[in-house]
């Protein structure tokens, strides 16, 4: 048999694609000259698989959707608190190329808009022979899996006519917000701007992020998992600019767009989704990109708001082996968080006090979080307080070395069944 997702996707196309609503992107005259038919989307799975159909092979520049990756990277190379002191995070109600300050601190209102945008460019490390724009296609390609690059015609026709982004730099200079000359920070801007994407290499970088910031097809960590939380939780409350309230509500799904036409969204743990269809709406966002954004997230319940109640299954059984039916053997599954880790501690708490070996198998598990560790080996003290021996059965090797911590003594690296053989 054949999975049927590529004929869904194939499916949601055809349904989008009579909607011709919207116009090119003129204000930036390359844009204004490709063809509004090219259509394309692509659905990225945490473990790599990538889905795409419709024109899912044609380059388009990213624009705006470049801004959380400049934020990504500001963020993993200078750190939360120096970006917070140029940056902010809140929703500005605006259009993306507003002329505008948060009213007492006087820095831009989030990193989504223009003004932050060009201020995080400004905050990317560079080299004097790499600039910051060739660090960020650097740093996409690593997330995209492939050697991306710039299209110098669209970069050099949105030099041309930047005059309102020019103005927010010089403004940005003005307050001190921008430390250099603000002509050099613009068109480094709109250099990173102009760097060519597929909804392929999008659908990939969106699966980074859903996956916690490894790169799923490469098993490398490209990003800390606290820098994808904040990057993401801008791009939920900032990334559709004056529309993120409605998308919020009917997509729900943390995104960005680009007025070139593209929609890049990522659903965390779960899925990363890109679109491509250059009519854009009044906010700059592509028409039939928002449509399909809608459709696939009502139809597959992708909302982040329906959240599964995945506390429900952490314990999948719990029974006693040995030859004399005198282990006592809990084996978990899913992703210990702390609603779970908290079912779990209220089914250990039944435990009696007394001397029984108690086996916790994490084998089934497929994450562990911080806080899932740090209550799992809580839970383990209390027990071995009661007088209990405990077991910790890893045999995935899940638990990372931070989490461990002074807890490798009850570690057990073997398969529950072998080590269980000892008790028979
Ligand atoms: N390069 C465009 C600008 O700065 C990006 C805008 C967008 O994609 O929203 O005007």
């Amino acid at each position: 048999m054949q999975t049927p997702v590529p004929d869904y996707l194939k499916h949601v196309l055809s349904q989008c694609q009579r909607n011709t609503d919207g116009q090119l992107a003129d204000y930036i005259p390359e844009l204004a000259a490709v063809d509004p038919d090219k259509f394309a989307l692509a659905l990225s799975t945490v473990d790599g698989t990538i889905y795409s159909t419709g024109d899912d092979e044609v380059e388009f520049t990213m624009q705006s959707m470049s801004k959380p990756f400049a934020y990504a990277l500001a963020l993993q190379k200078v750190g939360l608190t120096k970006v917070m002191e140029k940056v902010g995070v809140e929703p500005s109600g605006e259009a993306f190329n507003q002329i505008s300050l948060e009213k007492d601190s006087n820095i831009p209102k989030n990193p989504m808009i223009n003004s932050g945008a060009i201020t995080t460019h400004s905050l990317i490390p560079y080299k004097r022979t790499v600039s910051r724009a060739e660090q960020l296609r650097r740093f996409l390609s690593g997330l995209a899996g492939r050697e991306l690059s710039f299209d110098s015609e669209v970069y050099t026709s949105e030099l041309k006519t930047a005059f309102r982004n020019r103005s927010l730099g010089y403004m940005l200079r003005t307050v001190g917000v921008l430390e250099e000359d603000p002509e050099a920070i613009v068109n480094g801007y709109i250099k990173q701007c102009s760097i060519k994407v597929t909804v392929k290499d999008l659908a990939m970088i969106a699966g980074v992020l859903a996956n916690g910031g490894i790169q799923p097809q490469t098993g490398k960590k490209l990003l800390d998992r606290s820098v994808v939380r904040q990057v993401l939780s801008v791009m939920l409350t900032c990334g559709m600019y004056d529309a993120a309230g409605d998308w919020l509500t009917t997509v729900g799904i943390p995104a960005k767009s680009g007025v070139a036409g593209g929609i890049i969204g990522v659903l965390p743990g779960q899925v990363g989704i890109a679109v491509f269809s250059p009519r854009i709406d009044e906010h700059g966002h592509s028409v039939r990109g928002v449509d399909i954004f809608e459709r696939m997230s009502r139809e597959m319940g992708l909302h982040l708001m329906e959240g599964t109640p995945s506390a429900q299954t952490i314990l999948q059984s719990c029974y006693w082996a040995g030859k004399n039916d005198d282990v006592r053997v809990y084996e978990l599954r899913g992703v210990l968080q702390f609603t779970e880790s908290e079912m779990l501690l209220r089914n250990l708490q039944e435990e009696p006090p007394g001397d029984t070996t108690i086996v916790l198998d994490l084998t089934n598990l497929t994450l562990i979080h911080d806080v899932g560790a740090r209550m799992l080996f809580e839970g383990v003290e209390r027990l071995q307080q009661d007088g209990h021996r405990v077991v910790v059965v890893d045999s995935e090797g899940l638990l990372s070395q931070t989490q461990i911590q002074k807890h490798a003594a009850v570690l057990v690296q073997e398969e529950l069944e072998r080590y269980l053989q000892q008790y028979e």
